[in-house]
């Protein structure tokens, strides 16, 4: 696993804060959606289901920056739609990153090489590029043909720029663990980017393809075949060890929705970015006015085949805070993470096939669809 030292040891601290102000409910990761429009049209996205008008919404950088600034999470997540059609989203970034918040910018890779130049590298700020799977699989998952070929071309330029690089991929169950093993092996030792997030498919209400989604045996299964024969160490996962031991089956818990809250041109919204229960105007109102007790799996139905890392990674989290022996064992994949980076940094500039490179002699040119 490969969370930025610098990250874990602010996280840390700010999870020992809200410890030592006796707060039991605080925002890990801001979910912030400045637009729904996208540039795509993915079958199980439930963003641009809104009516056009609402689609024409923007969220001004100001509005950006007081959500940030209300709820304090130390990590934000700009998703959306796709946020590099929001015509002031370097400002927004960079008014975030000002701030020293940890910035992702979610982003389906169709625009980035040409928007690159309108960002700077820097340790608080990533690009999270959505990547579904192999070519086949990946222009599938988003419906059109060249989109993977154009978000791997857009990573390996963001990262030959300096940025730090990320994906996110969310397995449905016409994923197997070969698959998972095949798309997860490519972008960690072939792609090489920073760190990898994993998703198991949930069927939120607003997604028109309710068919092809994990339930929970199943995502137990799948993952743990995939993570076998050391894979889960190898890979640079941007999650906690006790995560993805959920994902395992291994350890059960409860969601913890109010930890990645979600605030898009609607407002507040309750319980989380997967289902829309209502709006409010503030964090605090969403935290005091929401029923929290009456979500989560075994609670309300339509979380009953929900393992999303919104509702979960924040209980992974503060278990992992509240245990030394957890800390210890994060710490430790910190550091496997941050000597993994390092050695692959190190080889970047070298051929494809060359010692050490990780690519047997043609592989560079691997077919991956
Ligand atoms: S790229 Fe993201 S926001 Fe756009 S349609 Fe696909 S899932 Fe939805
Ligand atoms: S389990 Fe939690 S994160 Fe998942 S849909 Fe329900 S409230 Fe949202």
């Amino acid at each position: 696993m490969a969370i930025p030292l610098r990250q874990t040891l602010k996280v840390g601290r700010y999870l020992m804060e809200q410890r030592m102000r006796g707060k039991d409910k605080y925002a890990l990761v801001l979910q912030l959606e400045p637009l729904y429009q996208c540039n795509l049209a993915c079958a199980g996205c439930g963003k641009i289901q809104h009516p056009d008008d609402i689609l024409r919404r923007r969220l001004t950088v100001e509005q950006c920056v007081a959500a940030a600034e209300e709820c304090e999470a130390p990590m934000i997540s700009i998703a959306g739609g796709e946020p590099l059609v929001h015509r002031e989203i370097d400002k927004i970034v960079e008014a975030l990153v000002a701030r020293k918040r940890f910035v992702y910018l979610c982003t389906n890779g169709l625009l980035l090489e040409k928007k690159l130049d309108l960002f700077t590298p820097s340790p608080y700020f990533c690009f999270s590029i959505h990547i579904d799977g192999l070519r086949d699989r990946h222009d599938e998952s988003v419906n059109r043909r060249g989109t993977f070929d154009k978000a791997v071309a857009a990573a390996r330029e963001a990262r030959r720029r300096g940025f730090r690089v990320t994906t996110n991929t969310t397995f449905f169950d016409m994923d197997s663990a070969q698959s998972i093993r095949e798309v997860l092996d490519f972008l960690n030792d072939d792609l090489q980017v920073d760190t990898m997030q994993i998703s198991p498919g949930y069927a939120y209400e607003k997604a028109p393809d309710q068919e092809h989604w994990l339930q929970v045996e199943k995502t137990h299964r799948l993952f743990r075949e995939a993570f076998a024969g050391g894979r889960r160490q190898h890979w640079r996962l941007n999650h906690s060890p006790l995560f993805l031991d959920f994902l395992e089956g291994k350890v059960d818990f409860q969601c913890t929705a109010w930890g990645i809250p979600c605030y898009s041109v609607f407002g507040w919204q309750r319980p989380c970015y997967l289902m829309a229960d209502g709006y409010v105007s503030s964090y605090r109102e969403l935290l005091e006015t929401t029923e929290w007790d009456s979500y989560g799996r075994g609670r309300d139905p339509r979380c009953a085949n929900c393992m999303a890392h919104c509702g979960y990674e924040p209980t992974a989290v503060a278990a992992t805070s509240a245990s030394l022996r957890e800390s210890l064992r994060a710490a430790a994949d910190t550091v496997r993470g941050q000597i993994s980076n390092v050695s692959w940094r190190g080889r970047i500039s070298a051929p494809p096939g060359a010692p050490g490179t990780g690519a047997e002699p043609g592989e560079g040119t691997r077919q991956i669809a």
